[in-house]
């Protein structure tokens, strides 16, 4: 069982974040025992002639996982996050390292709200205003890959990075044609800025709408170097199929969006420390549990995509993916 000690450093760095305020109106609550009879925590308000009580997981995404243990889940995501264990590998690292044992299930419903939490997340992201503002890159790179296929159909992903930091946004399009090409590059890199790309023409569009077209012919030999090199956006993806399929068995998935996501997030956090990284999901999931729009609980229909339906055919059902056993 874990320490006052220890929730109290959950709750102070929004880990563990409680109620936002007791019915009274007040906002102070405290972490403290529960009676002598009940082992376990609460969260107390300290106002006098109130002292009602509120579960330790209150609004915290440990509320979904109650039959293990806080410290347990916190295990079961840095497996996830940090070292890229798939399911087997992170219960064999559980139980070998942490003496924890739990059943492929329990660490699968973990995984999975994961890849909701996260997707989520990159959709309020990439939507919000904040973003449209956010200061942009110098020097960004372009590029699109026919990532894989589902149903026998082709799955493009377009990607922008930023030839700096190697960060990048990605999103799956319905071809390589020059209209959806545009459409996502424009919505991530203003106009005036560098984007190098290879000499695809979907991308001749770039000069003509305000932007900078470093362009290198790949058939020409032309690969460009440094910061201009189009490699940094091809290493993408590789360094993404790789990701996904360290954890998962298949990226024929209709989850693929999901799974693409995961491995964003991992990847543009790479450079984190485990504490830092795990506190950035915790950030990520209370910032979507405080949208409540975006019906955040128990329903799966909401995890769909529109141009993968439109792509597949929306009867497809999310399927449960199988984690890979190597
Ligand atoms: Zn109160």
């Amino acid at each position: 069982m874990e320490g006052i000690e220890y929730l109290k450093k959950l709750n102070a760095s929004g880990i563990l974040p409680g109620p936002e305020n007791c019915i009274c109106g007040n906002k102070n609550l405290n972490i403290q025992k529960l009676t002598s009879k009940k082992s376990g925590f609460c969260f107390r308000c300290i106002v006098k002639n109130c002292k009602r009580y509120y579960p330790i997981r209150a609004n915290s995404f440990f509320s979904k996982f109650t039959h293990m243990s806080i410290d347990s889940v916190i295990e079961i995501i840095k497996c996830n996050l940090c070292f890229k264990f798939n399911i087997k590998k992170a219960k064999k690292y559980l139980a070998e390292e942490k003496n924890i044992l739990y059943s492929s299930n329990s660490i699968r419903e973990i995984y999975k709200e994961m890849r909701k939490t996260i997707y989520l997340y990159y959709i309020l992201k990439y939507e919000s205003e904040e973003f449209a503002q956010e200061n942009r890159w110098a020097y960004y790179a372009a590029d699109e890959s026919e990532f894989t296929h589902i149903n026998n159909k082709a799955i493009w992903v377009v990607n922008v990075i930023d030839t700096n930091t190697k960060e990048f946004r990605l999103e799956v399009t319905k071809s390589r044609e020059a209209i959806n090409l545009k459409k996502f590059i424009s919505k991530f890199i203003p106009p005036g800025n560098f984007i190098i790309t290879d000499g695809w023409a979907g991308y001749s569009w770039l000069n003509d709408n305000g932007y900078e077209r470093l362009e290198h012919n790949h058939g020409q030999n032309d690969w460009g170097s440094g910061n201009e090199a189009t490699s940094h956006s091809e290493n993408i993806w590789n360094v993404l199929k790789n990701e996904i399929k360290s954890t998962y068995k298949s990226i024929q998935n209709k989850d693929f969006l999901y799974l693409l996501r995961e491995a964003e997030f991992k990847y543009n956090n790479r450079n984190k420390s485990y504490q830092d990284m795990i506190k950035e999901f915790f950030d990520c999931y209370n910032l979507i549990s405080n949208f409540d729009d975006y019906g955040i609980e128990e329903d799966d229909s909401f995890y769909t995509n529109d141009t993968l339906n439109n792509l597949l055919g929306e009867s497809s059902e999310v399927n449960n993916l199988s984690e890979n056993e190597d």
